[in-house]
């Protein structure tokens, strides 16, 4: 497994020559840090990816984790990957320094994300979990529960989880019936600060919800407190490890069995290197659960929290799409098949055949099958999807860094980043993990018959592509999220923001002197236009016909914005690409391979605008030319047959 599995000059692009261009606000998304400094960075993650997580993605994938004498067993080097990352300071990243953290901006940080889960998609989620987790100790638990649960977290020894879904409420989160009844007696035992539970119930699919690869596993998780009201004003967060930490006769701390039971981890199409798994908690009346801030208040912390882990979520999806063309590129450069369409007659006949005068004919060679126009057109789709997705979520990281440091008196300009990357955050979700199903697809079909089997890696990011698009919310959780709660909040006053940052590219295009630029701006108004239209099409119909009609299509709905949100990111390319090449005119002159990087930067911006950005016409007039069809359709229609 020794192939390239990123593009460090694209990256750099994004973070540096697009990302800077993006920087909209006097305050600075990467707090100081320069371009060496975040070249460090970078530098040190592909170090760390290409050494311990690349060289064992095919294996964890072979042999996936299993349950064995109450414990899930996952790689060896899951350990050595937790502790190193532990120790090497990447768990606590955007930690305050009292934290062993350096506040890495979410812009940074989700940049090693891509690479690290570009090498190993499988490999890089337990750490990425943990950190997920323990950033709600740091946000809403107390000093107790900082102090007893951060250090080990965040060195690499314990493991965080986020444990939401139950049998019974998966998308439906409001129906679950995890409980969690007072504990008072035991208040005394740890702080009086913390409120103590006893947790009873169960939860299925939590990502590294058990395994032998750390010490112990610390679950965040969902439950109602008796007596809560129903539904989702009745969900309280807590802490609840595997193991609890307890004093022995001496006073010193020892790990005690906390009643979390492993009952199964699942087999999988994919993601195959970390376990799944259903936990039993509370079968023997003793697990201790901490609440985590106010009662009741438990959701709402966790979608805070969500609004990153869904930008993970699509960066995940990203970086596995980013590796599948690179191992598509590699190949259809070496592979040799076919001749040339314009080479006409050379390419007929067998080798020794004669011509009419008796003398042999001159065949061509096999070309390599990148030279073929439609296999440069599957590449170049799969370029238009994974460096159209990484821009997009970068940008929504700037926004959500900026969001983050901007000084209180600006809150205007707070508020204003904040619901930016609201609106977007289910399109930087969706769009990567749906687009990605059909991206590495395409990586497949660049191999042919060779793509489909186990010898190439292409095989395993298409399965590992796939769950994208189910947790942290499905597409279609993601869609009725976009339209029936970001575009009409505050009267739409993120969907004009979001128009007014469009227009803001297309302004800017429309005076440089491209004319291929200054068509696809035109282009880009126009379709911001449908966008609107159909927006508002669809609000007249709510008023007609209903909240179902409304919402029946979201999943189209949410489809179109994604198209018209990667052209922008596109058009942003495009127009910093060809700055850079026209700089020659400043008398700065680009080599050989940062003109042809540029130029490709054009050139796909071009195919996306021709193949990808027209298909929201024919969405538009699926979302306006009538309700769901499937409104009319019964359950009966489809099992009466
Ligand atoms: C590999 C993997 C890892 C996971 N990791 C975690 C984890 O770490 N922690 C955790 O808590 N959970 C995790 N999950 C669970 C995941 O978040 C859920 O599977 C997901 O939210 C969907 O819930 P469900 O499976 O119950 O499907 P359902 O909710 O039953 O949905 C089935 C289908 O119905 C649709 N649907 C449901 N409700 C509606 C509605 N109201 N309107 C329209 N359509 C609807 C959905 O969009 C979907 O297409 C994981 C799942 C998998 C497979």
């Amino acid at each position: 497994m020794a192939g390239r599995f990123i593009n460090m000059r694209n990256l750099k692009f994004t973070l540096h020559e697009l990302m800077e261009s993006h920087k909209t606000s006097t305050c600075d998304p990467f707090g100081g840090r320069n371009k060496k400094s975040i070249d460090l960075v970078l530098d040190a993650a592909l170090e760390f990816s290409k050494k311990a997580l690349h060289p064992i993605f095919e294996t964890m994938d072979r042999n996936p984790p299993e349950l064995k004498n109450g414990t899930v067993a996952v790689n060896p080097e899951v350990r050595n990957i937790m502790q190193t990352l532990g120790k090497d300071g990447w768990i606590a990243a955007p930690f305050p320094e009292k934290w062993g953290g350096e506040e890495m901006p979410a812009t940074l940080f989700h940049a090693v994300y891509f690479i690290f889960a570009a090498a190993n998609y499988s490999g890089s989620v337990y750490s990425g979990l943990t950190t997920g987790a323990a950033k709600l100790i740091l946000t809403y638990g107390s000093e107790h529960l900082k102090n007893t649960f951060l250090p080990p977290m965040l060195d690499g020894k314990w493991q965080g989880t986020m444990a939401l879904t139950e049998p019974e409420a998966g998308s439906s989160l409001g129906d679950l019936i995890t409980s969690a009844k007072p504990l008072k007696q035991y208040q005394n035992e740890s702080n009086q600060d913390d409120q103590l539970f006893l947790i009873s119930g169960e939860k299925i699919f939590i990502s590294a919800g058990d395994h032998d690869g750390v010490d112990n596993i610390v679950h965040l998780l969902l439950a109602r407190i008796e007596g809560s009201p129903s539904g989702v004003k009745g969900i309280s967060l807590f802490v609840v490890p595997k193991f609890r930490v307890e004093k022995d006769d001496s006073g010193k701390d020892k790990l005690v069995m906390n009643d979390v039971t492993v009952t199964q981890t699942f087999h999988k199409l994919g993601y195959r290197g970390a376990p799944i798994t259903a936990l039993s908690f509370g079968d023997k009346g003793d697990c201790r659960g901490w609440l985590v801030g106010e009662p009741n208040k438990g959701l709402s912390y966790m979608f805070q929290m969500m609004n990153g882990a869904r930008l993970e979520v699509g960066m995940g999806a990203t970086s596995i799409a980013a590796a599948a063309y690179e191992a598509a590129l590699d190949y259809t450069k070496q592979r040799k098949q076919g001749r040339r369409i314009s080479d006409g007659k050379k390419n007929s006949g067998s080798k020794g055949d004669l011509d009419k005068s008796g003398k042999p004919v001159q065949q061509n060679e096999p070309i390599p099958i990148i030279e073929h126009l439609d296999v440069k057109r599957m590449l170049l789709f799969q370029r238009a999807v994974w460096e159209g997705s990484l821009s997009l979520i970068l940008q929504c990281s700037i926004y959500e860094d900026i969001a983050k440091n901007i000084p209180h008196d600006q809150i205007e300009e707070k508020k204003r980043y904040h619901l930016l990357l609201e609106l977007l955050t289910p399109i930087a979700k969706t769009f990567p993990s749906e687009m990605g199903i059909l991206a590495t697809s395409q990586s497949i079909q660049c191999f042919g018959g060779y793509g489909y089997c186990e010898d190439f890696p292409v095989e395993q990011h298409f399965r590992d592509m796939r769950i994208h698009a189910i947790h942290e919310g499905t597409t279609g959780i993601q869609a009725m999220d976009l339209l029936g709660r970001k575009v009409v909040m505050q009267d739409g006053k993120a969907l004009k923001l979001f128009c007014s940052e469009v227009q803001k590219t297309i302004e800017k295009t429309l005076s440089c002197k491209n004319s291929d630029l200054v068509l696809m701006a035109d282009e880009l108004s126009q379709s911001l236009k449908i966008l609107v239209e159909t927006t508002q099409s669809l609000g007249t119909m709510a008023f007609s016909k209903g909240a179902e009609a409304y919402l029946g299509n979201a999943a189209l709905y949410l489809e179109m914005f994604g198209y018209v949100v990667i052209a922008w990111q596109w058009l942003s390319q495009a127009l910093i690409a060809n700055n850079k090449l026209t700089d020659v005119e400043k008398g700065i002159i680009p080599n050989k391979s940062d003109r042809l990087f540029y130029e490709g930067k054009i050139l796909v911006s071009k195919y996306y605008f021709c193949h990808e950005l027209p298909k929201i016409k024919y969405l538009q007039y699926t979302l306006t030319n009538s309700v769901p069809i499937s409104m009319s359709v019964t359950t009966e229609h489809f099992t009466i047959l």
